[in-house]
């Protein structure tokens, strides 16, 4: 919620510590989206990041898995 509507909204970029406007997804300065998810964001970020790995590890496992019973069919 903004009062001004002149003024922009400046957060620090989670990777680099940059203040770039909050509204713009990516930092200007590294390249890195400012989603909060970078070592210098939120904390709880590193454990979705390790939860996210785990899913596509699981998930390739469970296609190759899968490719691997229909080939031998
Ligand atoms: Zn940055």
């Amino acid at each position: 919620m903004r009062d001004e509507d002149d003024l922009i909204d400046y957060e620090p970029c989670s990777y680099c510590g940059e203040e770039v406007p909050a509204d713009i997804v990516r930092c200007p300065k590294c390249g890195n989206f400012t989603d909060g998810a970078g070592p210098k964001g939120k904390g709880g970020s590193a454990w979705d990041r390790k939860k996210v790995a785990v899913v596509i590890v699981v998930v390739l496992t469970l296609a190759a898995f899968l490719l691997t019973s229909m080939g031998g069919c």
